[in-house]
């Protein structure tokens, strides 16, 4: 039988254990702000709530080897269209497959959406134009096109998206903002701080994931699940076929009172640059390179990360102790290292770099990329590129779609994985309607709901 105890009682129980001083600070701390207080004499009763033995279920150490013990997982929901990963390509996904009609989750390891573009503070969207017969021509439009146009409309949210101009810069909190809006307004069922651990499987097709988060491991349903993880995880889970590539992996950081600089002075102290320009004037977004290096490797990872973050502080101690530098300071690291490539699925299609160069339009043609600079004419992405070979119920989307090594280089750039994520989102609604597998949606279809989307098909 559970016996009631009091507040006070379980923190001389967590004392005792050694247990209390952290809880006991938050609790004082809570007490002398803005938080109500409980009147003397009144204080709540807390109970113990005991860990029911059959929601627990710990691998087992025998012989050496750890056994996970199969289970029965609860569902957390079911849904039609399933979106893993928040990125650029996640989010139009899901806001493309909510607009189409289709009931759609989005779920995302992180509590915010933009992927590498916000979390990664990569901040400027390349490729959002190509030149169409001696024209700067947008090619970055539908979902992707609608989120930059309404960043437009927020003061200090975007920079150089006027027209005649391309390369946008938007400040990731705005951006950040207006995801959520986006992601509410579509009627798209969101969970954050969910990491897909692995895939549920019907047979040969995929029906679903499987997330860890502080709620347990719970499963989520779909008709068809959309893996815009940027990484693969979840086609690789379904066994789908995969390359992987080394790519750099580098850590983003920003500077603030850059605007407070005496850059004359630091050019002369070996300075050359501070950064890239923010609509917010006073900060700076600072690329790094960082080694090529294997990205699912945790080992690298961690060891990455802070090496990463020792190296840019140093520098900007450096900086700050410069003449000209006092002022500016470290604002912040990324949130997330900066991984360029990892897994690229084996897909119907496998796109070049040299067809990207030679402007032919697929019959399934679902995007067009653009170009860095506008300074050549928008690539045809075809359908077959987010279709694995075998696997079905799945779409791949954004950086770990199909394209071969020298491609990466453009089709991994913001604006491209927010067309093909748009491109992945629409499908899977239509596969769900259409009552099909995703490799046999209507591209007369597609292509109609795609532009009817506003998306741009050359
Ligand atoms: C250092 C660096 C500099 C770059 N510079 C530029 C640039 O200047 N301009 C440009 O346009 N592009 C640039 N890029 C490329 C671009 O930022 C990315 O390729 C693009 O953001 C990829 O979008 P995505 O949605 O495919 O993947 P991501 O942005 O990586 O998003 C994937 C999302 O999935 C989530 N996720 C991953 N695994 C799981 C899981 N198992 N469960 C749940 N969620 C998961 C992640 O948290 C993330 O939110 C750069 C990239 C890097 C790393």
């Amino acid at each position: 039988m559970n016996t009631p105890i009091s507040r006070r009682e379980l923190l001389r129980i967590l004392s005792a254990a050694g247990l209390g001083t952290a809880f006991a600070s938050r609790l004082v701390a809570d007490e002398s702000d803005s938080a109500p207080r409980v009147a003397a004499g009144k204080v709540p009763e807390l109970k113990l709530i005991p860990v029911a033995g059959k929601s627990r279920f710990p691998a087992r150490l025998v012989d050496g080897k750890v056994i996970q013990p199969e289970r029965t997982l609860p569902i957390l929901h079911e849904t039609d269209v399933l979106v893993v990963g928040g990125g650029p390509a996640g989010f139009a996904a899901a806001v493309a497959a909510a607009r189409a009609g289709a009931k759609t989750v989005i779920a995302e390891r992180f509590g915010y959406f933009g992927g590498q573009w916000t979390g990664g503070l990569v901040l400027v969207v390349i490729s959002t134009h190509a030149k169409e017969n001696g024209q700067k021509v947008q090619v970055c439009r539908g979902i992707g096109g609608d989120l930059l146009d309404r960043l437009s409309k927020i003061n200090g949210a975007i920079l150089n998206y006027e027209p005649g101009k391309h390369n946008p810069t938007t400040d990731p909190e705005a951006t950040k903002f207006m995801m959520d809006e986006m992601i509410a307004e579509a009627g798209v069922k969101v969970f954050l701080h969910s990491w897909a651990a692995d895939v549920v499987m019907e047979g040969d097709v995929v029906r679903g994931a499987v997330f860890e988060s502080k709620s347990g491991r719970q499963a989520i349903l779909a008709k068809v699940v959309v893996d815009a993880t940027g990484d693969g995880d979840i086609f690789a889970a379904a066994g789908a076929e995969f390359e992987q590539r080394l790519h750099a992996i580098g850590l983003v950081h920003r500077l603030g009172n850059v605007d407070r600089a005496d850059m004359e002075k630091l050019k002369a102290a070996g300075f050359r640059s501070l950064g890239g320009a923010e609509p917010i004037t006073s900060a700076r977004w600072v690329n790094l390179r960082g080694p090529s290096t294997d990205a699912l490797d945790v080992n690298e990872l961690s060891r990455l990360e802070m090496e990463h973050r020792r190296s840019i502080w140093n520098h900007v101690q450096k900086l700050r102790n410069s003449p000209g530098g006092d002022k500016v300071f470290l604002l912040q690291t990324a949130p997330q290292l900066g991984v360029r490539t990892s897994r690229l699925l084996g897909a119907v299609k496998q796109l070049t770099y040299a067809e990207s160069r030679e402007p032919k339009k697929f019959p399934d043609t679902v995007a067009v990329g653009g170009a860095q600079g506008a300074q050549h004419a928008g690539w045809p992405i075809p359908y077959g590129c987010l279709v694995p070979k075998k696997l079905d119920g799945l779409l791949a989307a954004g950086r770990c779609a199909s394209m071969d090594e020298k491609l990466c280089e453009d089709m991994r750039l913001i604006a491209a994985c927010l067309i093909t994520g748009h491109a992945a989102g629409a499908a899977a609604a239509l596969a769900v309607q259409s009552k099909c597998l995703p490799r046999d949606v209507e591209i007369p279809k597609l292509q109609k709901l795609l532009t009817d989307q506003g998306a741009y098909l050359g």
